[in-house]
């Protein structure tokens, strides 16, 4: 493959500052764009440049950012500019703990199950210097998802130094997991930051919880949320959105339910339309800024999660930052090794998960 030699970061200012004293943001596309093409940025700021990237000044932040550069990332088929969501903080930080997990649902998201290494397990050495660069950038919450957490062997030396930090959530099946590590859970409750713990209830149904999750996952999920409450940490649930549901009647089953097991009638009910499995090919319309402007303005812009967090994965050895919670499935939300490296990207809203953001306000985030 022919490639350009690699330009300086001074260089590239220095060809094309004067574009940027007057539009706020303008772009340099090399063409002759290459599938597989990647770029870098190293840490002392120097840019290898391969063809097709496209770089764009950002003036809120005064500072160049790099693209993916691909076509298709930028443009849709039919040929009108990706909506995109421009980062504005870390506000929370995810890690995906790994895809094993004790149960093996059909629906999970995740496409998780008992022998599924499609993401590796986190270890406390993995996870430490990201939630040390993760406070340098002023995160206020860390959460933990899967999988199942709590099969992660070092899920609990993890959640001690994440606690010593910041307030911290998990998400969590509720089930045998977590239940053989209550003991050490509980000693979690005591620590400055707060624990709080999403559990799936996927319906107030017992037996078509069941269904999806297997026998006996509903009453252990409950027993888990009665527990957890006893021993002082905050709760939410997880559920399933139907389709032609009435969504205020379905949360009137839970709170009965709430209601008998004594647990508190304002615990957070998080619904959850289907995302369908890792890889699976979903033909949704695609977003684009148009769409981003017409039907959405700055403030709710700023809600979609890709605008504030990011995901931490473990794929074939190696840590990388995604760009949200939902698509570690798309190497183009692949963001690099670092926190502050992945702020430098813009993400355009090219998977079809990005449409469940745009049309059902899809958030793995309850603040
Ligand atoms: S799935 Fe949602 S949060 Fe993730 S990149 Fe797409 S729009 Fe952003």
């Amino acid at each position: 493959m022919n490639k350009k030699s690699p330009l300086e970061f001074s260089d590239i200012a220095k060809c094309i500052s004067g574009l940027f004293c007057v539009a706020l943001e303008a772009s340099i596309d090399y063409p002759g764009n290459n599938e597989g093409d990647i770029q870098t940025v190293s840490p002392h700021n120097r840019i290898t440049i391969s063809k097709g990237t496209q770089l764009v000044l950002n003036p809120e932040i005064q500072a160049w950012q790099y693209h993916i550069k691909r076509h298709d990332w930028l443009v849709t088929p039919e040929g009108n500019p990706r909506g995109y969501i421009q980062p504005h903080s870390l506000r929370e930080l995810w890690f995906h703990t790994g895809t094993r997990c004790n149960l093996g649902c059909w629906f999970c998201l995740e496409g998780a199950g008992p022998q599924v290494e499609r993401l590796e397990s986190l270890t406390f050495e993995d996870v430490r210097p990201l939630i040390d660069e993760a406070m340098a950038l002023g995160v206020e919450q860390f959460c933990f998802t899967g999988g199942e957490p709590f099969v992660n062997h070092d899920i609990i030396a993890i959640l001690e130094y994440a606690l010593k930090n910041r307030p911290c959530l998990v998400l969590t099946n509720g089930t045998r997991p977590l239940r053989e590590r209550m003991e050490e859970v509980r000693r979690l409750a005591g620590l400055s930051n707060k624990l709080r713990f999403r559990v799936s209830l996927d319906h107030p149904d017992r037996e078509r919880h069941d269904e999806g999750r297997g026998h006996g996952s509903f009453a252990l999920a409950l027993e888990s949320l009665i527990e957890l409450r006893r021993a002082g940490f905050e709760l939410s649930i997880a559920r399933h959105i139907t389709p032609d549901e009435n969504a205020a009647e379905v949360n009137k089953q839970y709170r009965s339910i709430f209601r008998q097991t004594g647990l508190p009638l304002d615990t957070n009910i998080i619904p959850f339309p289907q995302l369908h499995r890792p890889f699976d090919r979903i033909e949704t319309p695609h977003i684009t800024e148009n769409c981003m402007t017409t039907y959405k303005d700055e403030t709710t812009r700023r809600e979609f999660m890709c605008a504030y967090s990011k995901m931490v994965v473990k794929r074939e050895g190696k840590v990388k930052v995604y760009a949200c919670t939902l698509v570690d499935d798309d190497p183009d939300y692949d963001l690099g090794t670092t926190l502050h490296e992945s702020m430098k990207f813009r993400i355009m809203l090219k998977h079809h998960r990005c449409y469940a953001c745009f049309a059902a306000g899809a958030c793995c985030s309850e603040n």
